[in-house]
């Protein structure tokens, strides 16, 4: 039906009016526009003109299905027509495309009449784009490390918990630390560990599928969260790949390193678990991974839950017996010379009683201790009290106590000692530290250091478990060592094998020609003596010449 004179007159009429109101709502300085009941614009201020980027011809005459996406379009009309239907004044957020690109604005609509009785959506346009992207980051940044760009622990937590809800979850977390990445970042700073790390999570990231989850933890510690293990690749092979990756070398600026990883898996294959118990298991595999000499993956079994536990409860008896010195012994062993057949001195060899265990032996606590720190106060007490003890011997002889590479690197040794020979009364001519050579390499300038303060003392210092080590004969010329022990091993062996002989001979020489004594440690046979007095060796100890006591024999059994 063509529309009546009157009706092209009045709507003739309202353009002119929205004409005149052009000037008015260009000076808004929000974007502000104006639409009818079929989603047509029928003003529109310059403000909301340079935000879509159209000109006002454009914006006006065009259909906006050109100048929006179709979903936009369709969210827009389904909030016009809330807004007709409802009446009240709507704040919706809406995505809306400008000319450059994707961004996100509230769009204030209120219903209006008009004098001829239509009706109008004014719409205000309020740019939250900035708050929303601020948002965005900082909800990034809560569950991103920074450094990496990797999942941080918060994400990788959330990744559990989602794949631990399925029930057919068949997969496995891995926790991963590189092996000397200290060393790395103290020898060429921060920055070059910081590209390290970077090299290594992108590394890690090839490794894995995009359904899987790869952290950064923090420091050194990675994680990854195979979200389904029932294809390849399987975790066996995750944990391979992941140690070439880490064993490949790092090219870094101004240095080329070699690093490693050690790696706890635990998989989730069917056992009803909790997140943070699926953690602590793959904690435990791993500081199994790093007691197996690092370089390895382990993957949690109960037996290496029951070893953590047994850990985890020496670490508590130590505590009580350091805090009331109970069941803490020290026992001497004899060391004795050959050539005169006199006892020289003793080993001091920490013993524990243990409440309920019984004796236990320094292998299955020492290493413990270690790792706890608690070597440090350990060390400490064995220290004072063999110091207090051998000062009141009836034989005023030499007292060598060992040291763990621990305290040599973290603690403060020669504060330790001038308090010892200050409190004991003891002469430090007669005292000797044992030191394997494991302490000499982390940092052989510290090394260097401690070891000249030790000796500023007047304390002797010992190469011990000669051998076994790197046993690299620089240190001989760097470190002014007064004695060296060769490991028990060689001993044991060097009736059998002429190679352990060859070697022990060579130790021997090496010590005679530096004019330092020489221990064979570990002689239990009279062959194993004659041998080794034969070789031209100054001394020996082991169950031959006396076993360790409570009280110090003084009188060998061989002579
Ligand atoms: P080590 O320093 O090499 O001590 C010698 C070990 O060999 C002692 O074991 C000693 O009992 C044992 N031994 C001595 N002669 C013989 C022998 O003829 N045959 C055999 N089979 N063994 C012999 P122990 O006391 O069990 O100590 C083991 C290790 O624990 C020590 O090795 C030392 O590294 C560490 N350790 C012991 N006491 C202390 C301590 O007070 N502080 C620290 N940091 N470590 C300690
Ligand atoms: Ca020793
Ligand atoms: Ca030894």
């Amino acid at each position: 039906m063509p529309a009546s004179p009157n009706a092209i007159r009045a709507e003739e009429h309202k353009v002119a009016s929205f004409a005149n109101m052009q000037a008015v709502i260009d000076a808004i300085p929000n974007p502000t526009f104006v639409k009818d009941r079929s989603h047509r614009l029928v003003l529109i201020n310059a403000s909301a003109c340079s935000l879509f980027g159209h000109s006002r011809e454009t914006m006006l005459s065009r259909s906006h299905v050109d100048l929006f996406p179709e979903d936009q379009m369709r969210g827009f009309h389904a909030a016009d027509d809330l807004a007709f239907e409802t009446g009240r004044e709507d704040e919706n957020e809406e995505e809306v495309t400008d000319s450059t690109g994707r961004v996100r604005h509230v769009i204030t609509r209120k219903r209006i009449a008009l004098i001829d009785g239509s009706e109008h959506l004014v719409a205000s346009v309020n740019d939250i784009t900035a708050a929303r992207e601020a948002e965005a980051r900082s909800r990034y940044l809560a569950f991103h490390d920074t450094l990496t760009g990797l999942p941080n622990r918060a994400m990788l937590q959330e990744r559990i918990e989602q794949g631990l809800s399925r029930k057919t979850h068949s997969g496995a977390l891995l926790y991963i630390d590189l092996d000397h990445f200290k060393e790395v970042n103290d020898t060429y700073g921060h920055p070059v560990g910081d590209e390290l790390i970077q090299e290594f999570a992108s590394r890690l990231s090839e490794i894995v599928r995009a359904a899987d989850t790869v952290a950064r933890l923090g420091g050194d510690e990675f994680a990854v969260f195979l979200s389904d293990t029932s294809h390849d690749p399987d975790a066996d092979d995750v944990c391979r790949r992941t140690l070439i990756a880490a064993a490949r070398a790092f090219k870094l600026t101004g240095a080329q390193v070699f690093v490693g990883a050690s790696i706890g898996v635990v998989l989730t294959a069917g056992i009803p678990i909790i997140p943070s118990e699926l953690q602590r298991r793959a904690d435990v595999a791993l500081y199994q991974a790093k007691n197996d000499g690092r370089g390895c993956f382990r993957i949690f079994t109960e037996a290496l839950d029951d070893r953590a536990k047994h850990r985890q409860a020496i670490q508590a008896d130590l505590r009580d017996a350091l805090a009331t010195g109970s069941g803490l012994e020290v026992h001497y062993q004899p060391m004795m010379d050959i050539s005169s057949g006199e006892i020289e001195g003793f080993e001091a060899l920490l013993r524990w009683q243990h409440p309920t265990r019984g004796r236990v032996m320094p292998d299955e606590f020492i290493s413990i201790a270690e790792r706890s720190g608690q070597i440090i106060e350990l060390d400490e007490w064995v220290l004072t009290t063999a110091c207090i003890e051998a000062a009141g011997w009836e034989r005023q002889l030499r007292l060598s106590v060992n040291i763990s590479p621990i305290e040599f690197a973290y603690g403060d040794l020669p504060s330790m000692l001038e308090r010892a020979l200050l409190k004991s009364g003891l002469d430090p001519a007669r005292l000797e530290l044992e030191i394997t050579e494991g302490v000499l390499i982390e940092d052989p300038a510290q090394a260097l250091d401690t070891f000249k303060r030790i000796k500023a003392l007047g304390v002797q210092i010992a190469l011990d478990d000669f051998g076994v080590g790197y046993s690299s004969l620089g240190y001989f010329r760097q470190f002014p060592f007064d004695k060296v022990k060769i490991d028990r091993s060689f001993i044991s062996e060097m009736l059998d094998s002429s190679r352990a002989r060859c070697i022990v001979q060579a130790a021997i020489s090496l010590a005679l020609g530096l004019k330092i004594k020489v221990v064979a440690e570990g002689v239990e046979t009279e062959q194993q003596f004659a041998l080794l007095a034969e070789q031209g060796c100054t001394q020996a100890q082991g169950y031959l010449i006396g076993r360790p006591m409570q009280v110090p024999q003084f009188q060998p059994r061989v002579a």
